[in-house]
């Protein structure tokens, strides 16, 4: 049994949309029914504002203990297409998401079209034949009325007629409109006699083919598909506040039961150093400024799965920024940081050289090896261990030895300080091999026997630890390194050409690094720590021998 003051405890735990939505379950509003659905157009990629979208239409229903619909809002046939479809589909299964049913738009055309001849007979709508920057001109302004249309009061007979000649295809793309008989001095814009349906006669729909050749608005097939299916709760993002007067509006004037849904809107999400519009992204991949949708740059929820991300992180993420009613910025730190929390037990640690030279131990015996045990992940005690082949020559990052150094210098230099091979032995360099450019080709070292990791000669304390991969059993690499995709804080903001302000470096392949044996059969996907480097996810591109590692993040932020 709940209490009152559960239920107020409940309630303050609650977002926003979800403290209404429990206040029309507690009123018995639409029977107390909850049905939400998310309603994506067909014409790109789901990206990770769609998730903040996904996560709460899902979520209330999962909540509420109600249903949630997928529908294709799929009214435009000039940019949808089935390739989106699909991956739609696949991106919200891989966050974890199950729709009840599938719905489109498009099995709405009949209904909607006979609606909009009842609008005509009833005197509600009429066909313009204006052109689109007449119509703009007469719109007027928030505080000044528009002008009505030269054709807003031809007879219902010749709108009938136009209407149907319209749906013939009988007219070219763009020569007359629908609209709706409103208001043309309405202080709300969109009732300004908003567009109902206009003629694409010259692309076939993905479902429907060329049966059509007028299409719905946005504005008249939303509401109406909502009602059609007894959403009760159609939640979307705040520049639908000023349309929900006209979403209402529709609705009653063909809803004949008390039932309605109710629009309530939450805020985008946007992202810091990156764009979250389908149509600059589909701009970005046509013209091969990024590698495609699931480049692991892009904002995409491909894109964000092929960098490494989980379907956890991001859902965690989308749970920490929350929902509120004002348009923000949100720092992309805070979803580096959710991908960091969330692998640290997830991912197992290894070695990964990017630059290597070669390390011989002089004094190691040769012709010999030995496995070293390493515990894959400290962070997680069921993580287990492996085996590490170890031997006199290993690799390890150019970076970590100096010919010359100076105090401050921890690492390897010839007569300079001991350093420890991470989770093997103590060594100290000797001196190097260079070649005739004067690039060290070859460093020696001696090490320590007594001082192997895990015994008790392993707890001898040095200043640095280095990474190393043994040079027999090691396997070649490349590694793809990401930076920001823009150059800038918010690319949306800036005035010009978005593509300009693209990050110059925002990827920076490496091919030729070592990896330690045990990731020769990673698979696409595979996730790891490389240790002092960073998280990385086995790319999609890892085949046939040849592996390929994206870094989703790095250690630190
Ligand atoms: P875009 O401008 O990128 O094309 P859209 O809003 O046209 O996006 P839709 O496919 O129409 O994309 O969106 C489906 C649902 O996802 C809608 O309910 C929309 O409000 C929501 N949505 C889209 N972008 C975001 C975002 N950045 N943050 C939160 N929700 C979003
Ligand atoms: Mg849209």
């Amino acid at each position: 049994m709940s209490t009152k003051t559960d239920v107020k405890e409940e309630k303050k735990n609650l977002n926003f949309i979800e403290q209404i939505v429990m206040g029309d379950v507690e009123k018995g509003l639409n029977g107390g029914r909850v049905q939400t659905r998310f309603p994506p157009e067909p014409n790109g990629y789901l990206h990770i504002g769609h998730a903040k979208a996904i996560c709460l239409d899902f979520g209330i229903a999962e909540r509420f203990g109600g249903t949630c619909n997928l529908r294709f809002d799929d009214t435009n046939p000039v940019k949808e297409d089935v390739e989106y479809v699909d991956s739609i589909q696949e991106d919200i299964k891989w966050l974890g998401y199950q729709w009840e049913n599938i719905y489109y738009a498009s099995d709405y055309f009949q209904q909607l079209h006979d609606l909009a001849i009842r609008f005509i007979k009833e005197g509600k709508a009429y066909v313009d034949e204006q052109s689109a920057e007449e119509i703009a001109k007469q719109k007027g302004t928030p505080t000044t009325p528009g002008t009505n249309s030269p054709y807003r009061d031809r007879s219902i007979e010749e709108n009938l007629d136009l209407f149907e000649r319209m749906s013939k295809g009988e007219f070219p793309d763009g020569s007359m409109i629908l609209r709706a008989k409103i208001d043309m001095a309405h202080p709300n814009m969109h009732f300004r006699d908003p567009i109902m349906y206009r003629i694409i006669t010259t692309h076939p729909h993905h479902r429907t083919g060329n049966q059509w050749k007028v299409y719905p608005m946005y504005d008249f097939a939303h509401g109406q598909s909502d009602y059609f299916e007894g959403v009760t709760h159609s939640l979307c993002t705040l520049e639908f506040e000023v349309h929900r007067p006209l979403y209402d509006y529709y609705i009653d004037q063909f809803a004949t039961d008390e039932y309605r849904p109710k629009q309530r809107e939450f805020n985008r999400l946007n992202i810091t150093y990156t764009v979250m519009s389908k149509r600059k992204m589909l701009q970005l991949v046509q013209e091969g400024l990024v590698r495609g949708w699931d480049d692991p740059r892009m904002p995409t929820i491909c894109g964000l799965r092929r960098r490494g991300y989980t379907p956890e992180s991001i859902r965690s993420f989308i749970n920490k920024i929350g929902y509120t009613k004002y348009e923000a910025l949100n720092d992309v730190s805070l979803l580096e940081a959710a991908a960091r929390e969330d692998l640290k037990p997830r991912a197992t640690r290894v070695c990964a050289i990017l630059d290597p030279i070669k390390l011989v131990i002089t004094n190691y015996p040769e012709g010999t090896t030995e496995d070293l045990v390493m515990e894959n992940n400290p962070d997680n005690e069921t993580a287990g261990t492996r085996i590490v082949p170890f031997g006199r020559e290993v690799y390890i990052e150019r970076g970590d030895f100096r010919e010359e150094a100076d105090k401050d210098f921890y690492r390897l230099s010839p007569g300079g300080r001991e350093v420890r091979l991470k989770g093997a032995y103590i060594i100290q360099a000797t001196g190097c091999e260079k070649d005739a450019e004067g690039n060290v080709t070859t460093v020696y070292a001696t090490y320590d026997p007594n001082t192997k990791s895990g015994t008790e000669g392993g707890n001898k304390k040095v200043k640095s630890t280095i990474n190393w991969v043994d040079v027999d059993s090691s396997v070649e690499a490349e590694i793809r390194l990401y930076d920001r995709l823009f150059a800038v804080e918010n690319p949306s903001a800036e005035e010009g050409d978005f593509r300009d302000l693209l990050n110059p470096d925002s990827m920076k392949v490496i091919t030729g690094a070592r990896v330690e044996k045990s990731l020769a059969d990673a698979k696409p996907g595979d996730k790891y720590q490389f240790l002092k480097i960073g998280y990385f996810n086995t790319d999609l591109d890892t085949k046939d021998g040849k592996l390929v590692f994206n870094r989703t993040v790095s250690l630190k932020g």
